[in-house]
């Protein structure tokens, strides 16, 4: 059992995981923050009512039973395969003490990841696995299970190779999809799957549509993991040549990672775990929108990478676009931020911070906006990423323009700050950021949560604009003056 011990040592055990380890019950189960995510969110309405709320969507959505484990909340089972044990969301030293649990020697694990997550492997059943003895296959095949509990909806190609992929969820209640981003037409080779880690988002980000579903359900590790298999798989099998096929992961698809801590650590583990898909640290990046317990957690937890969706410089417009701030403000962020990086010990990508910034029209695209940035980046070692902001049906926000954007840009780089702009990839398809998810489909439709207010300076600045009184100055229009 030395394997449970070292992964009691660490401290991370996959959910479910603790099946394992005997004797062990002081289970560290992430608290459930589904309730305060939505005290954030809908912040405009008494606190009475909004923890009524908050404990609604909390039975609704996070027991175990909903995360697809079952309600021992011991094993990870597939929900699909007969309830067999979910091999796809074990890391490597999980399936090594569960094959000794069975009688097994623990080093078949080396065959089990190299079937789940090898190139030119990724065996989707275990009884298709050739190479190892007939006994030990059927053994297995009885109680377990490569199944990673998706089913392949559709894929939708955009005219810049972005591809929207689209899974029903075996355990039901709709459809997540996953983004498949080709290597730039530069030349780097980098090829990014976006990931969603939820099904629906509790957040209430106003710029969002995937928050318009609200929370449906949290993904299981074997969901989050499966996501990347099938990606690579549909890559190679178009071009078997090239290598690495697929360079980057991001957690940055529908949901809020953090919000499903204990899945999301397990899986970046496994996704990163050299026996298996072996992706590098620098190159797995969860997103936050600024959950800072669970981002502390995971800044101690893993060697991932972090993104924060950061998107306003001052908390009055981050309370309007971004609730979570209501709860987690900008110096509570950015505090925890400065306390953690540089990360010690880890490598050069991961000693700083990527912020991304979705630049929208007089909201937070002043010259004042990228002063506070640079303010920030004094603070914490930083890169900002500037990024185009995709509207979609029924928003309120239009994107910052080109020359916005770029003197944006400029100002934060002559102050020393690294910054890039992403442009928009994939968004004719809807497959770009902030564009998945379905609301309306009929088969899970709840009601969409809460539009939040804007803030009284704006409405009364808008009012004063429509008397020819003009607003605040973007940066642009700071520069050309
Ligand atoms: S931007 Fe991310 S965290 Fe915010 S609502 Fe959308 S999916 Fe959730």
């Amino acid at each position: 059992m030395h394997a449970s011990s070292a992964s009691l040592r660490c401290g991370r055990l996959s959910p479910g995981a603790s099946f394992l380890v005997r004797g062990f019950r002081d289970r560290r189960r992430a608290p459930c923050h589904v309730a305060s995510a939505r005290l954030a969110s809908q912040a405009d309405v008494s606190s009475d009512e909004a923890a009524r709320r908050g404990e609604r969507v909390a039975d609704a959505n996070l027991t175990p039973g909903a995360r697809g484990f079952a309600d021992d909340g011991d094993v990870p089972r597939s929900v699909a395969d007969d309830g067999k044990v979910a091999l796809k969301a074990m890391r490597f030293e999980e399936v090594e003490a569960y094959l000794e649990s069975i009688g097994e020697r623990p080093g078949r694990a080396s065959q089990l990841f190299g079937h789940m997550y090898r190139r030119g492997k990724f065996t989707e059943r275990v009884r298709d696995m050739a190479d190892v003895s007939a006994a030990f296959r059927d053994k297995l095949a009885r109680r377990a299970t490569f199944d990673g509990d998706l089913e392949l909806e559709s894929v939708k190609l955009a005219t810049d190779g972005t591809r929207k992929i689209l899974y029903r969820l075996k355990n039901g209640g709709g459809v997540v999809e996953s983004v498949l981003i080709p290597s730039e037409t530069d030349g780097t080779g980098r090829t990014t799957v976006c990931v969603s880690s939820q099904l629906g988002c509790a957040m209430n980000c106003q710029f969002c549509y995937t928050a318009k579903m609200g929370l449906r359900r949290n993904l299981t590790t074997s969901q989050i993991v499966e996501q990347v298999v099938r990606a690579k798989r549909m890559a190679e099998s178009e071009d078997p040549r090239a290598a690495p096929v697929v360079t980057n992961v991001v957690f940055m698809g529908m949901g809020e990672p953090l919000h499903n801590i204990d899945a999301v650590l397990a899986a970046v583990d496994i996704l990163t775990d050299p026996r298996g898909l072996a992706l590098s640290h620098n190159k797995v990046t969860v997103s936050t929108s600024g959950l800072v317990p669970e981002m502390e957690r995971y800044l101690r937890e893993s060697r991932g990478s972090l993104a924060v969706s950061l998107s306003a410089t001052t908390d009055e417009i981050r309370s309007w676009i971004m609730p979570i701030n209501r709860k987690y403000n900008l110096e509570r962020l950015i505090g925890a931020l400065a306390e953690h990086f540089p990360r010690k010990g880890a490598g050069r990508h991961q000693r700083q911070v990527f912020f991304e910034y979705i630049m929208l029209a007089g909201v937070n695209d002043s010259s004042e906006d990228a002063d506070r940035l640079l303010d920030i980046a004094r603070r914490v070692p930083c890169k900002f990423n500037l990024i185009y902001f995709n509207t979609h049906e029924g928003s309120e926000f239009r994107c910052s323009d080109a020359a916005t954007i770029e003197a944006f840009r400029e100002r934060l780089t002559a102050g020393g700050a690294a910054c890039t702009i992403r442009r928009s990839r994939g968004d004719e398809e809807m497959a770009a950021c902030g564009q998945l998810g379905s609301p309306d489909a009929p088969e899970d439709w709840k009601p969409a949560p809460p539009r939040m207010r804007k803030p009284r300076r704006l409405r009364e600045a808008e009012e004063g604009a429509a008397e020819g009184a003009g607003g605040s100055e973007t940066v642009a229009a700071s520069a050309r003056g």
